[in-house]
């Protein structure tokens, strides 16, 4: 618990029909005597005058009071719901300060629900998922991990291994059954059961991670090959300019889409080729640094003008390395009937379109899911970050190791420790041993007030 008490606006900043304050922490009991002149029955609403320091009244409202531990954070907890508008907020905030309470760090409240056990941690991230959440399924898929879904899938997990573990520990105790409980099938499918349970817990966590941060695309290829018109066709609207002109689009062009729920960041860039120009040449460089963020890069050809994709080829030594790249052939509308588009270049993955006309930008669509490991079967969906996959990931590394030693070497001592560290890379995802700095890195995204 807490010795301070903190407090802050709950509602989101501006003019609104309600301003809702929220305090939390020892000193609420005192404040709300002082702000309200009595303390509200708990989990009753009490309509009331908010009392300044002379006490007369700065607005009339609602109080609700929350004694620990049956709390959002556990500790002791007053709302206070006013007339929303920045002054009345900031007064009653104010008036908080006064009377004890310092104003919130961002996601302190939920921090503090973490810490008093009321969330774990990936539960706590999903709180956070809600709020930013960019489309109805991904926000869906947060109220099912900030309900526990995800973490009891984790903690079912865990349990397995536990098991598992106090297995091949007992033939630690008793050696001379190493070999046969080692070797013995009954533990290599227990453990092929529980690399089962891991790998469907990592598809899970992938296809939540996509609803949750979803994902970077980036327009790349040759001035004029149709990069912008392709953004504009994929927005639903005229967001770049489009020109014949090549070198139109110089800076990086954002726009936020979303394909079946996921959200989709595009990037349109400058269009790539030599030049002397200052400008353009800066606008090339930051193509480049996009694309090396990019959970895929869409690089255009204008299969009219550059059937064997020579602007690629030029290009193909100086994209960022590992990025996964689409040849897209663009403008198919100019092709003679029945010219089709073969050009392999380099085992990339294309695909062929009319930006202009529309034609194949659904075929676009269902690729840029599918590559990124989308599946439609999604009812269960949940909603997951980059550091639970890379948890899941380690925990299945774990879970090899302990496979491979099963089969070869057969030392038990060996095949717990892989285990163990399976369990532990599973700890990180729920919270249990996270270090101090991880924690404050996770609360810091959060809004003040959350
Ligand atoms: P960018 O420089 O790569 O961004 O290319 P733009 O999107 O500005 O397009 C360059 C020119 O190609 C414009 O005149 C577009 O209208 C035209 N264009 C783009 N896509 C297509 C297409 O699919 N078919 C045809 N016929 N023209 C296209």
């Amino acid at each position: 618990m807490h010795s301070d008490t903190i407090v802050a606006a709950a509602t989101a900043p501006g003019r609104g029909a309600v301003g809702i304050v929220r305090i939390s922490g020892p000193a609420v009991p005192g404040i709300a005597l002082g702000l309200l002149g009595r303390l509200p029955e708990p989990r009753y609403v009490l309509h009331a005058r908010f009392l300044d320091a002379d006490g007369a009244a700065m607005d009339v409202g609602l109080a609700l009071y929350f004694p620990a531990p049956h709390s959002y954070t556990g500790e002791d907890v007053l709302e206070l719901q006013g007339h929303g508008g920045a002054m009345p907020v900031e007064a009653l905030v104010a008036r908080a300060v006064g009377l004890g309470a310092r104003r919130a760090r961002p996601g302190e409240f939920t921090q503090r629900a973490y810490l008093n056990d009321k969330l774990d941690l990936a539960q706590a991230e999903a709180v956070a998922d809600l709020i930013d959440a960019g489309s109805e399924a991904a926000a869906r898929a947060a109220l099912r991990s900030l309900q526990g879904d995800f973490s009891a899938r984790v903690r079912a997990l865990d349990e397995a291994l536990a098991q598992l573990r106090a297995h091949v520990e007992a033939t630690i105790d008793f050696p001379t059954d190493e070999i046969d409980l080692l070797g013995g099938h009954a533990l290599l499918a227990r453990l092929a059961a529980v690399r089962a349970q891991c790998a469907a817990l990592q598809a899970v966590a992938r296809q939540g991670r996509l609803l949750t941060e979803g994902l970077t695309v980036v327009i790349a290829g040759a001035p004029n090959a149709g990069k912008s018109t392709l953004l504009n066709r994929l927005a639903g609207h005229d967001a770049a300019i489009v020109s014949e002109q090549p070198g139109t689009t110089r800076d990086v062009l954002r726009e936020h889409i979303q394909i079946e729920g996921v959200p989709v960041l595009l990037l349109d860039t400058a269009g790539l080729r030599q030049s002397t120009d200052a400008i353009e040449s800066e606008g090339m460089r930051r193509a480049r640094a996009v694309m090396a963020q990019a959970d895929r890069v869409l690089f255009m050809i204008d299969a009219a003008a550059d059937p064997k994709a020579t602007g690629y080829v030029a290009e193909k030594a100086q994209l960022p390395p590992g990025v996964p790249v689409t040849l897209v052939y663009n403008k198919v509308d100019l092709l003679p009937a029945g010219v089709g588009i073969s050009v392999a270049v380099g085992g990339e993955t294309m695909l062929s379109l009319s930006a202009l006309q529309g034609t194949g930008l659904d075929e676009l669509r269902a690729h840029l899911l599918e590559t990124a490991g989308f599946q439609r079967e999604n009812s269960g969906t949940l909603s997951a970050r980059s550091r639970h996959l890379e948890a899941l990931g380690a925990a299945a590394a774990a879970l090899d190791a302990a496979d491979a030693q099963c089969r070869g070497a057969r030392a038990a001592e060996l095949v717990a420790e892989e285990l163990r560290n399976a369990q532990r890379a599973l700890g990180e995802i729920t919270g249990f041993g996270t270090a101090d700095e991880l924690l404050g890195r996770i609360f810091a995204t959060f809004c003040i007030g959350k």
